[in-house]
C-alpha cells in the first residue's frame, strides 16, 4: 500500500508540475501579445491620511484580462515577465500610464494634488537609465517628481543592500519618494534601514490583519511606527479591512492607510467618481467630518 501511495504521490506531483509549467508557458506567450495589443490597464487604490482622512495618494496596480483565460493576477504574471525579460517593457508602460494619469488628474480639483505610487521590479531598479528617463518623462509632462512614489519590496531592498544605498540616494536626489513595500515579510537589517535614505515603510497586511485583537501583532505594529518615525520615515498600513483597524492605527500614530475598508483598487474613471461621491461618505463615517 505504501508503494502504491508513493506512486500516486509521484504521479500527482508530476501532473501538477506539468500543469504549472504549461500555465507559465501560456502566460509567457500571452504576455508578448498583451503588450502589443494593449491588454493591460491600471487600477488605483486610495491612500488616506490616517490622522485627517485626507485623500493624499493612491497606488497604481497593474491588471491584465486575457481574452480567453480571463483575469490573471499580477502576483502570477509579474514573476513570469521578470524571467522572460518582459518586465522592463511592462514596467515602462506602467510608468507612462501613471504619468499620463497624473496629468489628467491635475485638471480635476479633487485629485489635483494626488500622488501615485508605482511598484518597481528589481530589474527596473538595476537599470542605470531609469532615473534619467523618469525625470525626462515627468518634465515633458510638466509633473513634479514628488507626485510619483516608487515602491520596492523589502526583499528587493535587502538584496544587494550595499549597492542599494547609492541607488536609493540617487532616487531621492532626483526628488522621488521611496517606499519599502511588504515591510516585515523579509529580513530587514535594522542597520541598513538606518543607512538607506527611505521615505516610507509600508507595513504588510499580515501584521494589519490580526489588529486589534492580537496583542503580539499590535506590539509589532507599534514598534514599527516608532522605528519609522525615529528614522524620519512615514509609515503606511496596507490591507486595512475593518473600522476597528482604522481606529487602532489612527491612535497608534500611523501616517497613511490603504485597504478595502477605505477603498478598493479602481479604474481611473471609477476612482474619479468614487472621489466625488463615496470618498466624502467614508471620511465622514470614519473621521467624523466631511473633508
Ligand atoms: P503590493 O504592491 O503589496 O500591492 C498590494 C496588494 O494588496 C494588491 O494586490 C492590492 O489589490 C491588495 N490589497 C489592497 N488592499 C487590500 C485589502 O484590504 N485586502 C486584501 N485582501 N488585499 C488588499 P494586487 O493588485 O493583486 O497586486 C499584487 C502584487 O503584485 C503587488 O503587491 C505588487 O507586488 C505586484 N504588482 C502589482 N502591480 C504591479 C506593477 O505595476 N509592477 C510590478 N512590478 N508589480 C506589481
Ligand atoms: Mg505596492
Ligand atoms: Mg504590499
Ligand atoms: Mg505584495
Amino acid at each position: 500500500a505504501a508503494k502504491r501511495d508513493e506512486e500516486n504521490l509521484c504521479h500527482f506531483f508530476d501532473e501538477s508540475m506539468e500543469t504549472r509549467l504549461m500555465r507559465t508557458k501560456l502566460i509567457e506567450h500571452a504576455l508578448h501579445e498583451a503588450l502589443a495589443q494593449n491588454q493591460f490597464f491600471l487600477v488605483y487604490q486610495p491612500q488616506f491620511s490616517a490622522q485627517t482622512g485626507a485623500l493624499v495618494g493612491c497606488e497604481a496596480l497593474i491588471r491584465w484580462i486575457h481574452p480567453e483565460e480571463g483575469f490573471i493576477p499580477p502576483d502570477e504574471f509579474i514573476s513570469v515577465a521578470e524571467h522572460v525579460g518582459l518586465i522592463s517593457a511592462i514596467g515602462e508602460w506602467v510608468i507612462d500610464e501613471s504619468i499620463r494619469q497624473l496629468v489628467r488628474w491635475r485638471e480635476m480639483p479633487v485629485l489635483k494634488n494626488i500622488r501615485i505610487a508605482i511598484n518597481l521590479s528589481s530589474v527596473q531598479l538595476e537599470d542605470k537609465t531609469l532615473l534619467d528617463r523618469l525625470q525626462r518623462k515627468l518634465k515633458q509632462a510638466g509633473v513634479a517628481p514628488d507626485l510619483l512614489e516608487l515602491e520596492l519590496t523589502e526583499r528587493v531592498v535587502m538584496t544587494d543592500a550595499a549597492e542599494n544605498v547609492s541607488r536609493f540616494q540617487a532616487i531621492r536626489a532626483h526628488g522621488f519618494d521611496l517606499a519599502v513595500d511588504d515591510f516585515g515579510t523579509g529580513y530587514s537589517s535594522l542597520a541598513y534601514l538606518q543607512k538607506f535614505p527611505l521615505s516610507v515603510l509600508k507595513v504588510d497586511k499580515q501584521f494589519v490583519d490580526p489588529i486589534p485583537d492580537d496583542e503580539g501583532a499590535c506590539a509589532i505594529a507599534n514598534a514599527i511606527v516608532s522605528l519609522a518615525h525615529s528614522l524620519d520615515m512615514k509609515v503606511v498600513a496596507e490591507g486595512v479591512e475593518t473600522g476597528e483597524q482604522v481606529h487602532w492605527l489612527y491612535r497608534a500614530g500611523y501616517d497613511l492607510l490603504q485597504g478595502y475598508y477605505l477603498g478598493r483598487p479602481m479604474k481611473a474613471e471609477d476612482f474619479q467618481q468614487w472621489a466625488l461621491t463615496d470618498y466624502p461618505v467614508i471620511v465622514a463615517k470614519v473621521w467624523g467630518h466631511p473633508s
